[in-house]
């Protein structure tokens, strides 16, 4: 299931990785293939047993146990290696019972590729309508029809095991920003309790019965200081990689960025790093510049739906006039079937007739952009021109947008101004 084409990748292919982790060899492994020097930014490549992942990887996700208007071959014809499914609302609807009776989630929802399963502790604070914490879980309401309903870091490992999951989270207690330095301290101490009961839970499943990895979640609100402290605690414990949660919730991009300088120096090297909900082009080079192999996110496919495209020269809105009479591809560089085989003009037309196929090959499009920008990252990372690769994207991409912007970090700089602050 080799998706990936270029020169540069297929050279990767018989490279001795330079760092593993393989505490799991027959159940997963991430082979650390090549690391930027002048970024933090890795290739390497994740082994499951249901394929093998290049990373640094985008997750497209699928909710509800469907990535929104595609078929699973469309999703994989983007160039998708592994998807994201969601542990909180696939319990509450159609429910594990049903999932489990149906043969686990790759069977029910036609996908045999790896899925990652998120807990739903973003969920539970975000969406449920009331929710306690105790030590032992949370209780809430359900959001779609008010039911009473309890997490504990067991029961969480117990859903994502009904599912098959391949890649599990833990339960990790979301704090709602901003809040006092005290609670986001609490919340935080709280979450690696919580993470080892989910691996001392995980250690009664036995050998052959499941062949599901446990990843952990790295928070600490937007104080740099906590943020390390959590990464380092984290690197001591027995999962097979680490996740980043609590950014990209409405703070400036200079700030993630200075979090996640503040946190990924601090995780193990050997291991995969997953950037939890990021996923705009621009992020991905950021994240990268900053260590991280993995992002999910659902802007692709949610922004496709309203009709706005990802291009190298920035997101255009493609149910605006200007595009009527665009009888071109809307990128012409892009092999998706939205490019391949339709103009910019009928796009535009779907979307003013509000027709279902507008959807779905601007969900591709949006898609199969950003597994062509991994692809260029890692073909990047690989050659040592990432930095330069990064800056001419964003250069480009951004012109337009007048956000503001992250510049691609310097490794040997910020190394130097750690030290001297210590
Ligand atoms: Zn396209």
């Amino acid at each position: 299931m080799d998706l990936t084409s270029s020169h540069a990748t297929a050279t990767m292919t018989h490279r001795t990785p330079i760092a593993t982790s393989a505490a799991n060899r027959d159940r997963f492994r991430f082979d650390l293939l090549a690391e930027d020097k002048r970024t933090w930014a890795r290739r390497g490549r994740l082994h499951t047993v249901r394929g093998v992942v290049e990373t640094p990887a985008f997750m497209p996700v699928g909710t509800q146990a469907t990535v929104k208007t595609l078929h699973p071959d469309e999703v994989r014809s983007t160039g998708a290696q592994i998807i994201l499914a969601n542990a909180y609302h696939l319990m509450l609807r159609p429910g594990a019972d049903l999932i489990r009776d149906a043969g686990g989630l790759h069977r029910f929802m036609g996908w045999d590729g790896p899925i990652l399963t998120d807990s739903g502790g973003f969920q539970v604070f975000s969406l449920a309508a009331t929710n306690k914490v105790t030590e032992e879980g949370v209780t809430f309401t359900s959001h779609i029809d008010g039911s009473r309903w309890t997490m504990t870091p067991e029961s969480v490992i117990d859903l994502q095991l009904t599912f098959g999951s391949d890649i599990m989270m833990q339960l990790d207690h979301v704090l709602g920003l901003p809040a006092e330095r005290s609670a986001i301290t609490d919340a935080t101490e709280r979450s690696s309790r919580w993470l080892e009961r989910a691996i001392r839970a995980l250690d009664q499943v036995q050998p052959g019965e499941s062949s599901a990895v446990l990843f952990g979640i790295q928070q600490g609100g937007m104080e740099p200081d906590l943020r390390r402290e959590h990464a380092q605690r984290l690197a001591r414990m027995d999962v097979v990689g680490c996740a980043v949660g609590g950014l990209s919730v409405g703070e400036p991009k200079p700030v993630m960025a200075a979090m996640l300088e503040d946190t990924t120096p601090y995780l193990p090297r050997e291991k995969p790093r997953y950037l939890m909900g990021v996923g705009s082009p621009e992020d991905l080079w950021h994240g990268v510049a900053r260590g991280i192999d993995m992002f999910d996110c659902v802007l692709p496919t949610r922004a496709a739906r309203n009709a706005a495209l990802f291009t190298d020269d920035g997101r255009v809105q493609i149910s605006n006039a200007s595009w009527r009479q665009a009888h071109r591809p809307i990128d012409e560089h892009c092999d998706c079937r939205a490019c391949t085989q339709f103009t910019a003009a009928y796009l535009h037309h779907l979307f003013r007739t509000r027709e279902v196929l507008g959807l779905r090959l601007a969900s591709e499009h949006n898609l199969r952009f950003l597994a062509r920008v991994m692809q260029r990252i890692r073909d990047a990372t690989v050659d040592g021109s990432f930095a330069e690769a990064g800056d001419a994207f964003l250069d480009r991409y951004q012109a337009a947008r007048g956000q503001e912007s992250v510049s691609m970090p310097n490794r040997s700089v910020l190394a130097a101004a750690d030290r001297a602050v210590r």
